[in-house]
């Protein structure tokens, strides 16, 4: 089955918005086995709108549109759909029934212009929308099939996954599934990783293997195609295990495994606690621990000691150390993580300072961080860091390794147990 993705919108044209829904249904598709051959992007205009529609049915046998489907004038992709298939539109009454009731909680009479979101394909599917106006609607011509679904995010999402995807699981013509397992890597470089299972690489098919590198991570997300979930699972464990084998010791998490998830669930299952101590990453890293769901059971706080002060009067690193080392240094990301442990009570004080750039401090050349990790009855440790990039880069990068560095330690404890 060929697929087209249509997204309706001038504002897409004008670039105010970004096509997320078309990345979103391709990969949505994809896991079913339907395969997305096009992905075409047109205003709110009619004469263009009905030369995508007749473009789009010729040449494929699912066709999606997104937007338009609002009460204005300028919302034209159902009537254009139906003119293009010569398929009547009809008045549905639930949705009718959906619309008084939304206008009436409200206190409203139901604006004339919205009786034409009820309006659905003569002998089509309606896909019902509990969180808007416009139901979704779906209609097959001439084995074609078109379906239309509305614009906004909070719509199509709920819609999509309760009412689309069976409904676009009956009609496909393969029971293939497509899964994919997404391997995730830390300090290996996107070049080395694709050098040592180059060979993997080369002679890909089922699964294939693509790499993809982002903010000092590199991900492999394996796709297998196959009868069932099961077959699939089969086709991608020699591979994952080959790769394993390569470069195994670099992988960190999977799927939707991030640095900072799993720093929390190892401090949760662990029964410890952490506290961070941030010069050149300005709290970044607390924020990126504290967007993981349920961080306080892991995450007790931090201090951003940003100027010398604050390092010495919160932390209590000595302004001697600060003078003869330089805030930039070994010592004091020892003294800083020390500090932080000691002051917030914690099992683990994590602290990172250096020069974001984009001008040296002390003399200290751009990218320069160091990391220092305290805990509770063990020697404390500091490490070096030579990042590269932009000011933001360095601090993103700066806070991935200090995750990374904090997850090794605490796999170390479960291993030691
Ligand atoms: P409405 O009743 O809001 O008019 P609609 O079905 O006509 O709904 P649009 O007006 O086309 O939908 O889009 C509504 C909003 O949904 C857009 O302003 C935008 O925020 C979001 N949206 C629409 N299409 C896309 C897209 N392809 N990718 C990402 N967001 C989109």
């Amino acid at each position: 089955m060929r697929a087209e993705l249509v997204a309706v919108g001038t504002e897409l044209l004008l670039g105010q918005i970004v096509d997320t829904h078309s990345a979103f249904l391709s990969r949505e598709l994809s896991q079913l086995g339907i395969d997305v051959y096009f992905h075409t992007s047109v205003g709110d205009n009619r004469d263009r709108l009905v030369a995508v529609v007749k473009r789009a049915v010729s040449r494929s046998d699912l066709v999606i549109f997104t937007g338009g489907l609002g009460p204005t004038e300028d919302d034209l992709t159902k009537e254009t759909v139906a003119e293009v298939l010569g398929v009547p539109l009809v008045e549905h009454p639930p949705s009718v029934a959906v619309l008084e009731r939304l206008f009436s909680d409200k206190g409203q009479t139901i604006p004339p212009s919205n009786y034409k979101q009820a309006l659905v394909f003569e002998g089509g599917k309606v896909f019902p929308n509990p969180n808007g106006t416009a139901p979704g609607v779906a209609v097959s011509r001439n084995s074609v099939t078109c379906v239309l679904l509305p614009g906004p995010p909070t719509e199509l999402y709920p819609m999509y996954h309760a009412e689309v995807r069976p409904f676009l699981k009956s009609i496909r013509d393969t029971e293939e599934v497509v899964v994919s397992n997404v391997l995730r890597f830390f300090g290996i470089g996107e070049s080395h990783l694709t050098e040592r299972i180059g060979k993997l690489i080369q002679d890909q098919t089922n699964p294939t293997i693509a790499p993809l590198a982002k903010e000092g991570e590199v991900t492999l997300r394996l796709t297998a195609k196959a009868g069932d979930l099961q077959q699939a699972q089969e086709l991608m464990a020699p591979v994952k295990e080959e790769i394993l084998q390569s470069v195994g010791r670099f992988v960190y998490g999977e799927d939707d495994d991030t640095l900072e998830k799993l720093v929390i669930s190892a401090l949760r299952e662990q029964g410890k606690r952490l506290a961070v101590a941030e010069s050149c990453t300005g709290g970044l890293l607390a924020q990126t621990l504290t967007s993981v769901p349920g961080s306080s059971a892991g995450f007790q706080g931090g201090v951003v000691c940003y100027a010398n002060e604050v390092k010495t009067g919160m932390l209590g690193v000595p302004t001697e150390l600060l003078e003869t080392c330089g805030a930039v240094s070994m010592d004091s990301a020892l003294a800083l993580a020390e500090g932080v442990r000691s002051r917030l009570n914690t099992d683990f004080g994590l602290s990172v300072t250096g020069v974001a750039g984009p001008d040296p401090v002390e003399e200290k050349p751009v990218g320069l961080v160091y990391l220092g990790l305290s805990e509770r009855g063990e020697v404390t440790r500091a490490y070096r860091l030579d990042l590269g990039g932009s000011r933001e880069k360095i601090q993103i990068r700066a806070v991935k390794q200090a995750l990374y560095t904090l997850l090794e330690r605490l796999k170390k404890g479960v291993a030691a147990k």
